[in-house]
């Protein structure tokens, strides 16, 4: 069956699948697996982060390191049930420098993450959410096809060429940066960001 006939589940699972055996840009290389989406195929909301980090990487699922813990953490105290999310990075492959035995995150080029877009829009042109949160610049550059300056423009709905609606706000890992009440201030302004997007979802179906 053609894969634009299968249903939805089913599509995402093919796409996995050949994703798997991407070799388009470097980043293959070194990592582990390629690490997928994950979540329901036909979700309201679609939550995009940069890449997969360390854990990730091993795990192969998304957002199971210590950002995806801060993610978790926050859903929790918005009481919104991460398996109603569809959470993905805009690049599918961990990119890292070592130190020692230790593989710090590198941020993806910009030519690596046009590579791995067509990837993403396919999960979107499948999942096709209501809306989509964009985590950190490089998602936000990916959604939107342009460099968005993500303090000027967190909490604030941009809009697609296509209609689809980006909401923007940082990466869970940024926050991990910081320390002690920066850091409960800035998780505390992150889930307003959150709720912004769980606002728009609830109403567009109430
Ligand atoms: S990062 Fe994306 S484009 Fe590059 S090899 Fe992996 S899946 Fe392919």
């Amino acid at each position: 069956m053609p894969v634009a006939a299968s249903p939805a589940p089913a599509q995402l699972e093919l796409l996995a699948e050949e994703a798997m055996h991407c070799r388009e840009c470097p980043l293959w290389q070194g990592a582990t697996q390629t690490v997928w989406g994950e979540g329901p195929a036909r979700a309201r909301l679609m939550l995009v982060g940069e890449q997969p980090g360390d854990k990730e990487d091993l795990a192969g699922r998304p957002f199971v390191g210590p950002a995806g813990q801060l993610l978790d953490k926050a859903l929790q105290r918005l009481g919104w049930p991460r398996e109603q999310l569809y959470v993905t990075n805009a690049v599918k492959h961990f990119k890292y420098v070592l130190r020692g035995k230790r593989r710090m995150h590198k941020t993806p080029a910009q030519r690596e993450a046009e590579a791995c877009l067509h990837w993403l829009e396919s999960e979107i042109g499948i999942v096709r959410p209501q809306a989509v949160v964009a985590l950190g610049a490089t998602a936000a550059r990916s959604l939107l096809g342009q460099a968005v300056p993500v303090l000027a423009n967190r909490g604030l709905w941009l809009q697609r060429a296509d209609g689809l609606p980006v909401l923007v706000t940082l990466h869970p890992s940024a926050l991990l940066r910081l320390r002690g009440e920066d850091r409960e201030q800035a998780f505390l302004r992150w889930i307003a960001d959150l709720r912004v997007a769980q606002e728009r979802v609830r109403l567009a179906t109430a």
